[in-house]
């Protein structure tokens, strides 16, 4: 398992980190975001030879032309195996950065920093890595490890405040699948004023011991899972859309979705589907869409790795807290739960 950081220090943190790897080069993988925001605070822990690739941002970004351009710029400063790669910034940074340094020469090291919410608490730690592909989420990747993952909260003073949301969406997703008190926590205090810094290595703490106790996601880790089926649906479905939705958004919507499955299929009740659907209704809003979109999202939730052959298997809630998985679950019975999104009364 992979050191994991927390620091109020960066750039020292980074340093003590460079020192004990012995590597040719560096080389620091930025998006035009973070190149701005969060270069400057690590800089002075960089040595001269370092090598800097920055990419446009955004998940519309995170496929396999931008991975070329990487690897283009990786093969032009002659990057041998013993390179090291950085990569500074969200998680399609985190989780491309590492795809990259995976394949490049059959695999260079890697190290990450997560400069937003989403990538602190739940992207960067895990060794999931990869990118999109023909509309599909995360359908090309591999599992790796980085050397270390320094996790400094000092780089959420620049980010926008939706970007803070979306992230905050993974830290709920952790109480209602593990941590029933933390879930209460969080549900007493308005959510921008969190106090971050104790989230983050909460939730860190929970999403490590359900990687440890499975990293390869053959059992439990599929806990993790939970809102992402038919979340994950409607982000590929937006993604190219004028109003597409952030990583956490939808998977705000997906928790709504499959909380009504846990609660049509499993124990969850229904006082906790009212309580789990007003959270995040409050915190999100409610997304647009018309039942004429329901079929082509459906075909997406169908082409979801989370399914074995033509049966969906889905994480879902016995109780807060508690999270059950490999629940078949039919075409139909998602369409309902969609639909119990779509007939939501926002007020
Ligand atoms: P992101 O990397 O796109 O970052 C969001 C936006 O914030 C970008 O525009 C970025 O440039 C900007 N930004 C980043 N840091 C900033 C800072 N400090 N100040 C100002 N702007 C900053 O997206 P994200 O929400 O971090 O991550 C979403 C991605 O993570 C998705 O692709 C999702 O699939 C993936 N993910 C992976 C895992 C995993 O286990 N590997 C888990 C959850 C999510
Ligand atoms: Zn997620």
């Amino acid at each position: 398992m992979d050191p994991i950081i927390f620091t109020s220090e960066a750039a020292n943190t980074l340093s003590g980190a460079l020192a004990s790897l012995s590597y040719s080069r560096l080389v620091v993988l930025t998006d035009a975001n973070t190149q701005s925001n969060c270069l400057p605070t690590i800089f002075e822990a960089l040595t001269n030879d370092s090598v800097f690739i920055s990419v446009n941002p955004g998940e519309i970004n995170k496929n396999l032309e931008t991975c070329s351009k990487i690897w283009a710029e990786m093969t032009e400063a002659s990057l041998d195996r013993k390179a090291l790669m950085l990569n500074l910034g969200g998680g399609v940074i985190t989780d491309m950065g590492g795809f990259c340094a995976s394949l490049y020469k059959r695999g260079i090291r890697f190290i990450n920093i997560p400069t937003t919410l989403l990538s602190q608490v739940d992207a960067s730690v895990g060794g999931k890595l990869g990118v999109d592909f023909n509309g599909l989420k995360n359908h090309l990747g591999v599992f790796n490890e980085p050397e270390t993952v320094i996790i400094a909260p000092e780089f959420l003073k620049t980010l926008p405040q939706a970007e803070l949301r979306s992230g905050y969406a993974e830290i709920l997703k952790h109480g209602l699948i593990r941590d029933k008190a933390y879930f209460e926590k969080l549900k007493s205090e308005n959510w921008e004023n969190q106090d971050w810094e104790s989230l983050i290595m909460h939730s860190v703490g929970i999403k490590k011991a359900v990687v440890q106790a499975d990293p390869k996601e053959v059992g439990l880790r599929k806990i993790l899972n939970f809102g992402h089926t038919i979340g994950h649906a409607f982000e590929s479905y937006f993604l190219d859309s004028e109003n597409h939705l952030l990583h956490g958004e939808a998977i705000a919507l997906g928790m709504i979705c499959e909380g009504f499955l846990s609660f049509q299929k499993i124990g969850f009740s229904f006082e906790e589907l009212n309580q789990l659907t007003k959270m995040m209704l409050q915190i999100y809003g409610k997304v647009d869409f018309s039942t004429d979109q329901l079929d082509p999202i459906l075909d997406l939730c169908l082409q979801d790795k989370k399914n074995e052959g033509s049966t969906l298997l889905f994480s879902l809630l016995n109780s807060i807290g508690d999270c059950d998985y490999n629940i078949p679950i039919k075409r139909e019975e998602i369409r309902e739960a969609i639909l119990y999104y779509h007939n939501l009364k926002t007020a």
